[in-house]
């Protein structure tokens, strides 16, 4: 079924899930006199008016030289985004199309960088935001999203009973999901338009990402996809997306060879924000990566330390779930072709 964008709806009626069809074309000499934020992209952001914009000047981050393994790759530094994660990308225009909208409160279940970037971006915006959380989530963890002046909501149970929570409260709000919403993954597209404009306008030739939900995944190959149909590069980048052992239903479902994501019990993992045991979007994932002639990884707790311990010495300071990405780059750089253009990225700050 197709629905307006002026149509507050974060879902389907039918139950299922929503993407938003932008066929516009875009011209690059447009972009010579722009800030560089990722709104410099702003054609391609589906926000009509320019005063709805909640914007902190974001993004446009550095896409820098790093060694691994022996080889260089480029790190693209999204952990410099104010809240402190990329999930920035997708909070300032969701939250920007919610105040276009005329939405005064919305409903988010997120503990971790998800919700701190919807409860920022809100609270600029001046949009009343309650964020679910599971009830065992320490106060330490939640101290980002109540300095933005969101309500927290704790809720007993597993993660899959405070989504569910949420899923209730979404009758009465609108649900801001980074997972549901088309708007979100709108935002994290804009990295591969940083990412190819930094390249001279070319794709890299392989991209490696974490993968939970797909925010990252999903936002980066709408972003090539679009570019390609614009005809500003000539292919798309091989994804590759990094999981942890311990929570990994993405690259068990890719080694299977299946289309389905079945869900999994899920171990303890560092990297908690990829630990997503049943990612709701898992069936696009999976046809992204294959398309793509890509492929998803899983890493060890150990190679994630290794990673951090390893960034850090290069005076990178990033958090684990940033780390497990890096991992997964140091295990498949002698498996890439020499001289391929690689790019991955630090997702999220080490001060989280
Ligand atoms: C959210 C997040 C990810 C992964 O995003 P998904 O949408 O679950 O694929 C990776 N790293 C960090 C730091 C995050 O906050």
């Amino acid at each position: 079924m197709t629905f307006a964008t002026a149509d507050p709806r974060w879902r389907c009626d039918c139950g299922g899930l929503l993407d938003l069809d932008t066929t516009s074309s875009f011209d690059i000499n447009a972009l010579r006199r722009r800030q560089p934020t990722m709104w410099r992209y702003r054609e391609m952001i589906p926000v009509c008016e320019d005063e709805n914009i909640i914007s902190f000047d974001e993004g446009y981050t550095p896409l820098v030289p790093l060694k691994c393994s022996e080889r260089s790759i480029l790190v693209k530094q999204d952990h410099l985004f104010p809240s402190g994660s990329y999930k920035d990308r997708g909070a300032s225009v969701l939250i920007s199309k919610m105040k276009e909208l005329g939405i005064t409160r919305v409903v988010e279940d997120s503990s971790g960088n998800a919700g701190a970037a919807i409860a920022a971006y809100c609270a600029k915006a001046g949009i009343v935001c309650d964020i679910y959380v599971p009830e065992s989530c320490s106060a330490e963890k939640l101290k980002q999203i109540t300095a933005y002046g969101a309500r927290l909501v704790q809720i007993p149970g597993s993660r899959a009973d405070t989504a569910a929570a949420a899923l209730a409260a979404a009758e009465e709000a609108y649900y801001a999901s980074h997972t549901w919403n088309p708007f979100f993954f709108h935002g994290t597209k804009t990295f591969a338009y940083e990412v190819c404009e930094q390249l001279g306008w070319t794709a890299p030739d392989t991209l490696i990402v974490p993968v939970g939900n797909g925010t990252m995944l999903l936002g980066a190959y709408i972003g090539f996809t679009e570019l390609h149909g614009a005809g500003l590069i000539d292919r798309l980048p091989r994804l590759i997306g990094v999981q942890a052992n311990e929570c990994a239903p993405l690259s068990a479902a890719f080694a299977a060879g299946t289309d389905d994501v079945p869900g999994i019990e899920p171990g303890k993992t560092r990297a908690e924000g990829i630990a997503i045991a049943a990612p709701i979007r898992g069936r696009q994932i999976l046809a992204a990566v294959r398309s793509s002639g890509g492929m998803i990884v899983s890493v060890s707790e150990n190679e994630i330390l290794a990673a951090a311990t390893a960034m850090g010495r290069q005076g990178h300071f990033i958090e684990p779930t940033a780390a497990a990405t890096i991992a997964g780059a140091r295990d498949l750089i002698c498996e890439l072709p020499a001289g391929e253009t690689i790019v991955t990225v630090f997702t999220g700050h080490g001060l989280k």
